[in-house]
């Protein structure tokens, strides 16, 4: 039980630790004011987070601004996603840990259990997280001698939309571009369309690139953009390429079995309306993985610097 063990840390059972851990963490050089942005000159304010003679003490991890014009309080959580949560830091630490280190995921029902909150404080603070995850800026992938592969899958059903013969025309499309030895950017698209495909491609894909897709036409004007496009023929049972094997899509094809075992076992309720957050997260983990040298805590403590600068636009 790898996972219990590494929970009984401090920081994910006390209050004050896991306030300290989030500091160290957002502020290497110092307290930030977030109503200034003056570094390193705020004074922590002493309290219980109690009362002491009949007096409210103040909260944990409360900082007061020593900026003459600013003298203003505020705590490591404000400006962040966590913001407005209600749930101790210490079990938010605890869920951001448990959705990072679990491969498939961990379900909103799981997060209830194993932390002891309502399921929909749990739902919420996946969402938080998984908002966390979600990368601030985007350059695009590949350079090179690099490889980026291309596929799209379909998941789930849209709202609104009857069951079709042809099976796939009321799911959501997704499309998903996995770097070889890199990371990997999904993206939930509008329709089904190579409209909706080609501009995902061009804009987050270097021109010097070799690109692999299936020989899906959508992939095949857009394709010659590219230092070049090898295919291969899905339909004919063909998932290497007999000339050059470096050509194939299996890794990218690698990165949809997980992402749908997570999809189906453990996130069976995913509204489209959310889904680009579970596709943040999915990425995240593949983007973070143990192969590239980024273990669990590593990849726990990435997140959490994920979390500034975000917020959700909906309140819990
Ligand atoms: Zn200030």
């Amino acid at each position: 039980m790898a996972i219990l063990s590494k929970l009984t840390k401090e920081s994910f059972h006390s209050e004050a630790a896991a306030f300290a851990y989030l500091e160290a963490t957002l502020w290497p050089d110092g307290p930030i004011c977030p109503h200034c942005g003056t570094i390193g000159r705020a004074t922590k304010l002493q309290t219980s987070g109690g009362k002491i003679d009949g007096k409210r003490q103040a909260r944990i991890g409360l900082w007061k601004c020593n900026e003459k014009e600013c003298r203003k309080q505020f705590t490591v959580k404000v400006g962040t996603v966590f913001e407005h949560g209600r749930i101790p830091l210490h079990k938010m630490l605890q869920a951001v840990y448990l959705l990072c280190c679990s491969k498939k995921g961990c379900s909103a029902h799981q997060l209830h259990r194993v932390l002891g909150i309502t399921y929909k404080a749990a739902w919420f603070l996946a969402h938080r997280i998984r908002e966390a995850m979600r990368p601030a800026s985007m350059s695009p992938m590949g350079g090179a001698g690099q490889v980026v592969e291309a596929d799209e899958t379909y998941i789930g059903r849209q709202q609104g939309l009857g069951v079709d013969k042809t099976g796939y025309h009321n799911k959501n499309m997704v499309v998903t571009l996995v770097e070889r030895g890199g990371s990997a950017r999904s993206f939930h698209t509008d329709g089904h369309s190579i409209a909706d495909i080609v501009p995902i491609v061009r804009e987050n894909i270097r021109r010097e690139t070799r690109l692999m897709t299936d020989r899906a036409m959508h992939y095949k004007a857009v394709g010659r953009e590219f230092a070049e496009h090898g295919r291969v023929e899905h339909e004919k049972g063909e998932y290497v390429s007999m000339d050059d094997p470096t050509i194939h899509s299996n890794t990218v094809e690698n990165y949809y079995s997980i992402f749908k075992r997570g999809m189906k076992g453990v996130y069976q309720h995913c509204s489209e309306k959310h889904l680009h957050r579970y596709l943040a997260e999915f990425d995240f983990r593949y983007s973070n993985r143990v192969r590239l040298g980024i273990d669990d805590t590593a990849r726990a403590t990435k997140a959490l610097q994920g979390i500034s600068g975000k917020r959700l636009t909906y309140r819990a």
